[in-house]
């Protein structure tokens, strides 16, 4: 046994770079009167002290339990030193070896001491809105290079007054070393503006605040880009903000003051209330709360609403003059990326804000708030951005070379993998417009910069068309890199393998909208059988076909006509509401297409069942994009209704077939003798998880029994997700994603793994 009674030595790793975990270190050793030094190291943070035992078992319980926010420490080590104590305890300098890290942390939501701060009319910083500190405040979006210091950063054109940088230099303080330290002596200031550029007199916080409660749009500079900012509970503000944007149905997320707030307007379960509540402070859809003062069109159809907390000064003090729930969206018109540098927001944001409250703190890089939800009790990243990009996710499969995971054509985000960490980039948007794709290069390159890499291998989509494919093409023909590209669902399944630490095989259920299989058909029903480097396809849904390709997935009535035709054998029933709504001609123009698959390629996709089933049991023909019939279905459920759809397993062919026919002709029954849309719903999602569930046994009977994943962005369906898990748990090890997200956002994660894997066989 080692005498830990004189000194020990704790080797700290996890995220603890960048996070104030030193200072933090020094002022707790420095309470319990111990002596040593703290410095970081190639594997986090070594900390060696001297002290009585029972004092060295208090830092070792701080350390463990109440770390700086935004530290994740994955393992302490503690061994026994010997030697002289020294006289006092001193921050050491780093020592580095190894391959660089990502030594930019990501941004974090005000910290309880500084929005106290905020509130505190002796403090200096009373109501100034760029206060923050070591736990606190910008990073990854005002970064600029390497190191991460004050002069590489947006920061760099403030000199900080005498008592910013005393505050700066002085390890006791809660603001060492904190980069963007401010204060209204020395820092950024804030400016209302009107909707010509032009400053206007006054308070600019009380301006704005009287500005929203009168109805006004708003355009807020934030941390990564512009929200467009309007009174939530007012019926003529909101409708007048969609009428701008353009955005006539989609979601608009909702920031409340606080968590009591939040409790006011939404059913809080308790994951759901530490999730909002986070330092990543995520989007998170909560089920509303009927009858409240919020105005109902928030998210149309959707039982639930994307609520989020303030997460910066500039938020708490605007909520708070404002006195309501203000809608927050992101900064831009539909489908383009957000706006974040100054110029660029006034002309794209005329037309839509009445006022813009900005500051002279510029934006280094473009980052979108993420979006998260709970499921099965635990939080499930559906939109990594704001708040964990760049910390990356560690890996137990070491990369070879330095790989880059380009990521999909949708919901578009990089990822970069070197040694045991994978970083994956800011969510960019779907990748069909000049606007987009230049903001992902500038995702993919300020990253490479950030980390010095270069990559030697690069991963992507097997689709040709997809513009993230094109560029992977280019850039590895001009760097002589090796390109792999990767099936769109091996990649899923190779996603969640890589945050789960699994080397494979693993039973993959990988269930999204669509992906291109290695047949050249639209696959997204799947059952694989995952290596890192390779994959099996095992099962998938009967497919069926898309009358008009594309417009399929915008018309869904399309694909409810397919899948009754093909379960009434040519004879599908039209007497239904849903078909009320279609014009009799173009549903015969569609019949015709489908009977001589003219135009309309067989396609797989899980997506599109759950599109079909939306389409029918609500009378819904259209969707205005992508997944919201099938949210408004999972919405639609009715938790008690006890039956369930049936289906068939069809084992003839090489790859079994999960067959719906039967499950159609019931739900036509259903409709026909007046059953709700409700229990419809629940039979329909209890027959799909049922069916999946039935395809991993069948699967596990010939490959064995094997770790399984639940993949794809069917599985931000939490109803789905929930049901199958219960249904295997008992006889498989499950796995959800969790940070990294089950959809097209957590794809490039999957391709960096698997061209790894790849070119590393080679
Ligand atoms: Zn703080
Ligand atoms: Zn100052
Ligand atoms: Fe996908």
């Amino acid at each position: 046994m080692h005498d830990l009674s004189r000194g020990r030595r704790f080797a700290v790793s996890g995220t603890v770079q960048g996070v104030g975990f030193r200072p933090f270190v020094f002022r707790e050793a420095e309470a319990l009167q111990l002596t040593g030094r703290v410095w970081n190291d190639g594997e986090g943070v070594t900390v060696e002290v001297f002290g009585p035992p029972e004092r060295l078992d208090a830092l070792e319980r701080r350390l463990t339990e109440a770390p700086p926010p935004a530290a994740r420490i994955e393992r302490l080590e503690v061994t026994a030193l010997s030697g002289l104590p020294p006289a006092t305890f001193e921050i050491a300098p780093s020592v580095t070896g190894g391959a660089p890290r990502v030594a930019i942390g990501a941004d974090l939501a005000t910290c309880a001491a500084c929005a106290a701060e905020l509130d505190d009319p002796a403090d200096r910083r009373f109501r100034y809105p760029f206060t923050n500190c070591t736990d606190c405040g910008p990073r990854f979006t005002i970064a600029l290079g390497v190191p991460y210091d004050r002069p590489a950063t947006t920061m760099a054109a403030f000199t900080m007054c005498e008592a910013c940088s005393a505050e700066y230099h002085d390890p006791r303080d809660r603001r060492y070393h904190a980069q963007p330290n401010a204060c209204p002596a020395c820092g950024p200031r804030l400016a209302l503006l009107d909707g010509r550029g032009a400053p206007l007199a006054g308070d600019p916080l009380a301006l704005a605040g009287a500005a929203l409660r009168e109805g006004k749009l708003l355009a807020v500079k934030g941390l990564g880009g512009y929200h467009l900012a309007c009174d939530a509970t007012s019926p003529a503000a909101v409708a007048e903000l969609r009428r701008r944007k353009r955005r006539d149905e989609k979601p608009l997320a909702v920031m409340v003051a606080s968590l009591e707030a939040a409790a006011e307007v939404a059913v809080l379960a308790p994951a759901e209330r530490a999730l909002l509540g986070s330092v990543e402070r995520p989007i998170v859809l909560c089920r509303k709360r009927p009858g409240t003062a919020l105005v109902p069109g928030l998210a149309p159809g959707n039982p639930r609403l994307g609520l989020l907390l303030p997460y910066t000064p500039l938020h708490h003090l605007l909520l708070a003059e404002a006195g309501r729930p203000l809608v927050m969206t992101s900064g831009n018109l539909s489908e383009e990326p957000i706006a974040f540098e100054d110029g660029d927001a006034l002309a794209r944001l005329a037309e839509v804000a009445d006022l813009f409250l900005v500051h002279d703190r510029p934006i280094a890089s473009r980052c979108d708030d993420s979006v998260a939800r709970v499921v099965a009790g635990r939080p499930l990243v559906l939109r990594r951005s704001r708040g964990w990009v760049p910390r990356p996710v560690r890996v137990r499969r070491r990369f070879a070379r330095p790989t880059l995971g380009v990521g999909a054509q949708l919901k578009n985000a990089c990822c970069l993998g070197r040694g045991d960490e994978a970083t994956l980039g800011p969510h960019v948007g779907d990748l069909d417009n000049l606007e987009t794709y230049g903001a992902f290069e500038a995702a993919i390159s300020r990253l490479e910069t950030f980390l010095r890499f270069r990559p030697e291998v690069i991963g992507c989509d097997l689709h040709p068309l997809y513009l993230s494919t094109r560029y992977a093409r280019e850039r590895a023909a001009a760097l002589g890199a090796r390109l792999v590209e990767v099936q769109h669902h091996h990649a899923h399944a190779a996603s969640a393998m890589a945050e789960h630490g699994l080397d494979g095989p693993v039973l993959a259920l990988c269930w999204d909208g669509t992906g291109l299989g290695t047949d050249g058909a639209a696959w997204g029903g799947e059952l694989l059988r995952c290596w890192p480097e390779r994959f099996e396809r095992l099962a998938t849904f009967r497919p069926l076909p898309l009358a008009g390709g594309d417009l399929a997935i915008r018309e869904p009535w399309r694909v409810a006509l397919a899948a009754l035709l093909d379960a009434f054998d040519g004879d599908a029933p039209l007497d239904l509401p849903l078909f009320a709504g279609v014009p009799a001609a173009q549903v015969e123009v569609v019949r015709r297409m489908l009977a001589g698959r003219f135009n309309a390629p067989l396609a797989h996709g899980a997506g599109r069942a759950f599109d079909a089933a939306a389409a029918l049991a609500l009378a819904r023909p259209v969707a205005r994009h992508e997944g919201q019939l099938a949210l408004a279905l999972d919405g639609a459920a009715d938790e008690a209704e006890p039956g369930r759809y049936p289906f068939e397993l069809d084992g003839s062919g090489p790859v079994t077939q999960l067959d719906l026919r039967p499950l159609w002709r019931a739900l036509v029954a259903d409709l026909h003798n007046g059953t709700g849309a409700g229990a419809i719903s629940t039979r329909f999602h209890a027959a799909l998880a049922a069916g999946g569930a039935e395809l991993v046994r069948a699967a596990a009977a010939r490959a064995g029994d094997l770790p399984v994943i639940l993949t794809g962005g069917c599985f931000q369906n939490a109803f789905l997700a929930e049901r199958i898990t219960t249904e295997l748990s008992g006889s498989f090890k499950v796995y959800l994603h969790g940070h990294v997200p089950p959809g097209d956002g957590g794809l490039a994660l999957g391709q960096a793994l698997v061209a790894d894997a790849v070119a590393r066989g080679e």
